[in-house]
This record gives C-alpha cells, structure tokens and sequence, in this order.
C-alpha cells in the first residue's frame, strides 16, 4: 500500500496548501481519504482525479468534505471531454441524512453509506470503523490489506478505544490539533502527547501526526510526542508518503 498525504492542516487550508485529503493506492485501485478545502487542487499536481477509484469520508466537517462538489464538477466536465469514467463511489457514514445525500451527484458520484460496526471492502482494501469523540458523528478507520494496516483516527479527542483497535499499525496517522500543555477533549481533538500516548500503547510500527494547528511551532508537535513514543515519529507535510 502507499498512502500520500495531499492535505494536512485542521480546520481550513494554509494559504496554497490543503486541509484533511490523503491517497491510498494499492494494486493500482486509488482511494481517496476525505476531501477537505484545497485537495482538488493539490491532488493534480500528482493524480488526476478522474483516475480515482473511491472516496471515503470520516465525517461531514467543512475541513474533510469541502471539495467534493468541485471534485463531481472535474469527473463531469472530463466525462464531456471524452474521458471514459465509471460513476465514483463515495463512502459516507448515513447519520446526517442531508450531507450524505450530497455525496450522490448524476451519474458522476454515488454515495454508499457504510455500517460502522461491519467491516467494508473497497477494491483490494477491507476497512473498520471506529466511532471517534467529536463534536458530529466521525470514523476512525482501520484500513488492511496483504497483511498491512494503516490506522486514521479522523478527528478525536483521546479514548481509550483507540489503542485496541490502532493496535500494531503498520502506520498511524494520528490527528494531533493542539500542543502537549493544551486540552483537546472539548474541541474534539487530541494533542502531540495523547497522539505519542497512543502509538506507544497501540504499539504501533510508525506515527504520522496530521491535521495541523495554525499556531506554534509544529516541529515542537514532535518532539512533544516522542517523550511518549520512541520509535518514528513524522510531521505530515505536502506529498510526505510511504510504501508499506
Ligand atoms: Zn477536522
Ligand atoms: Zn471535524
């Protein structure tokens, strides 16, 4: 599997950069991991969204679902120029009726609800489903395949669940919103050192910390984590991927 991080930052997009979107490929099937402000856009300096294969959503937050519409509007406009597509399944969770019947658009797009509590395949991909603790209904997803694992927490603040079910990641990619001195628990959202605590109880292969702040210095996010955590520790950045 390669996972490619496209967007990283929380909330909204730096300036010419990308909120939550990351690309999983694997046997030549792509899926893209939530579709925040900036991803169409940075995801075509590298793949071309006409080539996807899926898309799954965590939850239904501006910063992961913002470039859905633009994204229905590329596979439109290229169908018209010719290019040969099949409508694109995209994985939502059904509790908020309004912004899953959004995810179907034409022929284009097709939202299919998935059942957390069942595991889903897509493509060469089998993924589970955690609920997180956020302010709106969110998934962390565990995501295998040939014997390999990717944990994404989506957005959570720390709970206990996530050890068992992040246990022995090949990679965790780990949302880490505030610095080890703040509390993330009323915002939704987990701190460098929840983020360390986890990979180091879930004892997993690799920690990515993800869904940046727009404050601080976030070099610090990772020396914050790795007083909890001592295997290796990266800062999600543009293109950052790795081959599993
Ligand atoms: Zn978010
Ligand atoms: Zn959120």
């Amino acid at each position: 599997m390669k996972f490619t991080v496209i967007g990283y930052w929380g909330g909204y997009p730096k300036a010419n950069e990308a909120s939550s979107g990351y690309l999983l490929e694997h046997n030549g099937f792509h899926l893209l991991i939530d579709c925040g402000s900036g991803v169409l856009s940075k995801m075509q300096s590298f793949f071309q969204p006409e080539d996807l294969n899926g898309v799954i959503l965590s939850h239904y937050h501006p910063d992961h679902t913002a470039d859905i519409g633009v994204l229905q509007h590329a596979r439109l406009i290229q169908g018209f120029l010719g290019k040969e597509m099949d409508c694109l399944p995209i994985y939502g969770h059904s509790q908020d009726e309004a912004e899953f019947a959004k995810l179907s658009y034409k022929n284009i797009t097709k939202g299919i609800a998935y059942e957390p509590d069942q595991a889903l395949t897509i493509g060469p991909f089998t993924v589970q489903f955690l609920l997180t603790d956020h302010p709106v209904p969110c998934y962390a997803m565990r995501i295998e395949a040939e014997g390999k694992s990717i944990v994404y927490t989506a957005d959570t603040s720390y709970k206990e669940e996530l050890v068992s079910f992040s246990s022995g990641a090949d990679l965790l990619v780990c949302e880490c919103n505030f610095y080890g001195n703040q509390n993330g628990k009323n915002a939704g959202h987990m701190t460098s050192v929840d983020a360390g605590t986890l990979a180091s109880k879930a004892n997993v292969r690799q920690l990515l910390l993800t869904h940046l702040p727009h404050f601080g210095q976030i070099e610090q996010l990772k020396e914050e984590a790795a007083t909890k955590y001592s295997r290796l520790i990266s800062l999600a950045s543009y293109q950052w991927s790795v081959t599993l």
